[in-house]
C-alpha cells in the first residue's frame, strides 16, 4: 500500500523498464535517427509528463501527442522540447499552436494558411509536418488525387508556415504479411520523389511506428515514432519478439480491503452474477471498470495473490470488484493483489486481458491509466 496513492489500488509505473525499452529502440534504429517519443493519451496511460522526462534523459527531444489539449498540458508542466500534435488541429485553434510553439500536422492548405497567418501576427514561423495518406485512410493528402502536389507546393510557399517534413502512418506494419505496409512505404517514397521533382524542397521524412521499427528497417527515414514499444508492449502477436526483450512498464495492483466468508448459495455482485457453490472466501478490491478493469473480462478474469491465481467473483463493478480467494493460501485483509503484472512466477499481461475482452493491449494500458493513482518506481 502506498500512502501517496491515497487509494489501495494503483498503477505501478516502472521507469527503469521504460528506460530499458527506449534503449532497445535506440539500439535497433542506430545513433543517427531521431526518435519522436509518442506520449499521446497521457503516455498510453503511463503519465505523459513523467514519460517525457525519462525520454529526455535518454536523448529524446521531440514528443508526439494526439491533440492540442494534450500538447498544452505538457507545455504548461514545463516540457520545453518539440511537441508534435499528430492529429489535425482545426484552424480556429491556430493561435494556440503559435503561442506554444507546437509542431502541427496538416493535410490541407487552408489549415496551414490559417496557422501561417496567426504566426505572422505573432512575428513567428511555425514548422509543421505534412501528412500523406498512403493507405491508413485517416488523415493526410492522398497521392492519388490530382492536386496533392500542388497543395504541397502552395503550403511550401506560405510565409510563416515552413514544412518541416513529410509524414505518413502504417495500417498493417504489425501484421506478419508485410505486403500492404510495403505498398504504403513505396507510395510514400514515390510521393516524396514527386514533391522533389516539383521543385519543393523537403528533405525530412518520418514513417515508422513501433511495428515498423521492429520489422521494417527500410522505413526509418529521418525520425522514427515509437509508441507502444516504449511501454514494454509488443505491437501485436505477429511481430518477432525474439529480437528484442521489451519490459512492461505498467503493473496494476490493489490491496484486499474486505474479506468475508459466504455460505453456499449466497450471491456476490450485481445481477447475482456469482453464486457460491461451496462455502467461499470472498475478497473485495477497490478497483473497477471505471479504472480500466474491463467489465466484459469478469467471467475470465483472474488476479494473483500470494503466489496463486484467483478468479474474479461476479461482475466487475464501476469502482470495486470481488475475488474468490477460497483456494489462496494464507489470505488476509491487506494482502497485495496483482491485477496486471507478474510476481516472478505467475504473470497476467495486458495482452491476456485484451485477448479475453476482444481488444488490444494498447487499449488496456490506456484505460488503466485514466483514474488509478500512479506510483512511479525509479
Ligand atoms: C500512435 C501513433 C504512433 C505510434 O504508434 P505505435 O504503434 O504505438 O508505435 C506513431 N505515429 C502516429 C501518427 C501515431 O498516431
Amino acid at each position: 500500500m502506498y500512502k501517496e496513492a491515497k487509494r489501495p489500488a494503483w498503477a505501478e509505473i516502472n521507469l527503469m523498464n521504460l528506460e530499458h525499452n527506449i534503449k532497445c529502440v535506440r539500439d535497433k534504429v542506430g545513433p543517427n535517427k531521431e526518435i519522436f517519443g509518442i506520449i499521446k493519451a497521457d503516455g498510453y496511460g503511463h503519465g505523459a509528463f513523467e514519460t517525457s522526462e525519462v525520454l529526455k534523459e535518454n536523448g529524446v527531444t521531440s514528443f508526439g501527442v494526439a491533440t492540442l489539449h494534450e500538447a498544452i498540458s505538457l507545455r504548461e508542466k514545463g516540457v520545453t522540447g518539440e511537441i508534435i500534435t499528430l492529429g489535425l488541429t482545426p484552424s480556429m485553434y491556430a493561435s494556440e499552436i503559435v503561442k506554444y510553439d507546437f509542431t502541427p500536422v496538416v493535410g490541407l492548405y487552408e489549415n496551414a494558411l490559417a496557422i501561417s497567418e496567426e504566426a505572422k501576427k505573432a512575428g513567428k514561423t511555425v514548422h509543421g509536418l505534412v501528412a500523406v495518406d498512403t493507405g491508413m485512410g485517416r488523415i493526410g493528402l492522398r497521392p492519388s488525387e490530382q492536386d496533392a502536389i500542388s497543395e504541397v507546393k502552395k503550403i511550401s510557399q506560405l510565409e510563416n508556415f515552413k514544412i518541416k517534413g513529410l509524414m505518413s502512418h502504417f495500417s498493417t506494419a504489425d501484421a506478419a504479411d508485410k505486403s500492404y505496409a510495403e505498398e504504403q512505404a513505396k507510395k510514400f517514397a514515390e510521393f516524396h520523389e514527386e514533391v522533389k521533382k516539383a521543385g519543393i524542397d523537403i528533405s525530412f521524412c518520418t514513417l515508422a511506428n513501433s511495428a515498423a521499427i521492429m520489422e521494417m528497417p527500410n522505413t526509418y527515414y529521418d525520425a522514427v515514432r515509437p509508441g507502444i514499444m516504449l511501454y514494454g508492449q509488443y505491437p501485436s502477436d505477429e511481430v518477432d519478439r525474439t529480437q528484442m526483450l521489451l519490459k512492461p512498464v505498467m503493473s496494476v495492483k490493489a490491496n484486499i480491503v474486505h474479506l468475508k466468508k459466504v455460505a453456499a448459495g449466497e450471491s456476490v455482485s450485481y445481477a447475482r452474477s456469482f453464486i457460491a457453490e461451496r462455502e467461499s472466501l470472498i475478497a473485495t478490491l477497490t478497483l473497477g471498470y471505471a479504472d480500466g478493469f474491463p467489465r466484459p473480462y469478469s467471467r475470465a478474469a483472474k488476479v494473483i495473490i500470494n503466489g496463486a491465481f484467483a478468479p474474479i467473483a461476479g461482475n466487475i463493478c464501476m469502482d470495486q470488484c470481488m475475488v474468490d480467494v477460497t483456494d489462496v493460501p494464507n489470505v488476509k485483509a491487506g494482502d497485495e493483489v496483482i491485477i496486471m503484472g507478474s510476481d516472478g512466477k505467475n504473470t497476467i499481461s495486458a495482452e491476456d486481458i485484451a485477448t479475453a475482452t476482444g481488444t488490444i493491449n494498447y487499449e488496456i494500458v490506456c484505460a488503466f491509466g485514466q483514474r488509478l493513482p500512479k506510483v512511479y518506481i525509479k
